[in-house]
């Protein structure tokens, strides 16, 4: 019998492999509308229907999805797996799982296609690095869909592989083998590519620390890709001192590695892409103070700074947040997280079920960025559900929507450019080395194959 809404509920009660969110009446489905002129050609009639709804309640939201949506997943059948991430807003995340679909963190969701052999089409409502992560481990016959393809990652953003290239090719020229890219998930499939073909390996957030370690264990110099406070945040938890540690610019300017830098490389164990998070990177020291003064544990992300990471009580992946606050806190502890606001908003939603108060950490006064979230995966709202969906169903996926391996998209205008099919394989071909040892140190097993 389902939960009524007002029900509480235990850490017990939330099915393993569900993530306990919950579609509840009057709910708004979408924070913000998009305008008619973000979506592609191919969507704008089931934006139009969706914007000229009363209102965005699921009262009013849901029989319009249905009406497309149920009919699609009849037909489609049980070849499709839907995805998204935690971060997802506009309350996509609910709406995923009420058709089946599974929310995940990156390193789950890049495990989709090898976890589920027997499926073929996976259609993901996230950013593009982590359906792109999907297409890397895909088998032949398995396909990647993005609903939204120009939804991208800012940090992602800053380091696109023609900006890393000319900095790699100038240590490369200097160390050879003695250096080696880690890549952090948050990246195109040709900088994972980097790291497999450089003998090293893609981490999340949350095996950061032990692909860090085995890296050490190499005794290699680390070129780690793209974000500087998850950098610092591991290199801490490794023992890595700071002054073993070399940050580089982000962008462009990050491949201007003159004389002088490459002396003071030379004594560097580990050397920080300078690529940042604007979401994680608005919490402070102080904001930690605030809410522990008043008695709530604090939880962060270790994309927030160093100096955030190393005064609070826990920080963890985005699965150890959610999972933390759900699953291990005591009932009635309250809590305030650091990370992306759709995250904490829905977190906060859920553990008021068990009587947990969850706050954003930034949420303090004058906090003029409290509740931020990560505005360009929200560019996946229901109506990119529903129109890739029935389009789908129709055998008229857009191109544009199809993810492969190497594909880079401009996420302002949408222009995407592919490899050529040998190019493809290249990439996927050195990315999955990268991959597969990540979850083989992650596993503590040899990976399988994919
Ligand atoms: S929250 Fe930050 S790191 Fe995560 S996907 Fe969004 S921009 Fe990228």
């Amino acid at each position: 019998m389902a939960t009524p809404p007002d029900a509480g509920i235990s850490a017990a009660d939330i099915p393993q492999g569900l993530s306990g969110i919950r579609l509840e009446p009057d709910i708004p489905i979408c924070q913000t509308d998009l305008p008619l002129d973000w979506y592609q050609e191919e969507f704008k009639t089931y934006a139009e229907e969706y914007l000229a709804l009363a209102d965005r309640k699921p009262e009013t939201v849901l029989p319009w999805m249905d009406s497309y949506i149920r009919p699609a997943l009849a037909e489609i059948g049980s070849d499709l797996v839907l995805l998204a991430h935690y971060y997802m807003g506009g309350e996509i995340v609910k709406l995923v799982e009420r058709y089946g679909g599974m929310i995940a963190d990156s390193y789950l969701l890049a495990r989709q296609a090898v976890l589920h052999p027997e499926k073929r089409l996976f259609v993901e409502s996230a950013v593009h690095f982590m359906a792109e992560a999907i297409s890397l481990l895909a088998g032949p016959d398995q396909q990647v869909w993005i609903t939204n393809p120009r939804s991208g990652c800012t940090m992602e953003m800053m380091a696109k592989e023609f900006m890393v290239a000319p900095a790699w090719e100038r240590l490369h020229e200097r160390y050879g083998d003695g250096i080696m890219v880690i890549a952090y998930m948050n990246t195109s499939g040709r900088i994972k590519a980097l790291a497999g073909a450089s003998g090293g390996a893609v981490c999340t957030s949350s095996n950061a620390g032990a692909i860090m370690s085995w890296a050490r264990a190499q005794g290699r110099k680390i070129l780690f890709v793209p974000d500087q406070h998850l950098g610092r945040n591991v290199a801490a938890e490794v023992g890595i001192p700071p002054d073993r540690i070399h940050l580089l610019a982000a962008g462009h300017e990050g491949g201007e590695i003159d004389a002088q830098r490459l002396e003071s490389i030379d004594r560097a164990e580990l050397i920080l892409w300078g690529s940042f998070c604007g979401v994680h990177t608005v919490f402070l020291p102080e904001h930690v103070d605030f809410w522990r003064e008043r008695g709530y544990r604090v939880v962060v992300h270790p994309e927030c700074p160093r100096e955030v990471v190393s005064v609070a009580d826990a920080a963890g992946s985005t699965r150890f947040l959610w999972n933390h606050v759900m699953r291990e806190v005591p009932d009635g502890t309250r809590v305030a997280v650091g990370t992306e606001g759709h995250f904490v908003r829905n977190l906060s939603e859920q553990a008021r079920r068990r009587n947990i108060e969850v706050v954003h950490l930034a949420d303090v006064p004058g906090g003029e960025q409290a509740g931020c979230g990560c505005a360009t995966m929200s560019r996946n709202d229901p109506p990119h559900l529903v129109a890739l969906l029935d389009l789908l169903r129709d055998g008229r996926g857009p191109d544009l929507n199809r993810v492969l391996p190497g594909d880079v998209v401009d996420e302002i205008s949408g222009y995407r450019e592919r490899l050529d099919p040998e190019g493809q394989s290249r990439v996927a071909a050195d990315a999955r080395k990268a991959l597969e040892k990540m979850i083989e140190i992650t596993e503590g097993s040899e990976p399988r194959t994919v």
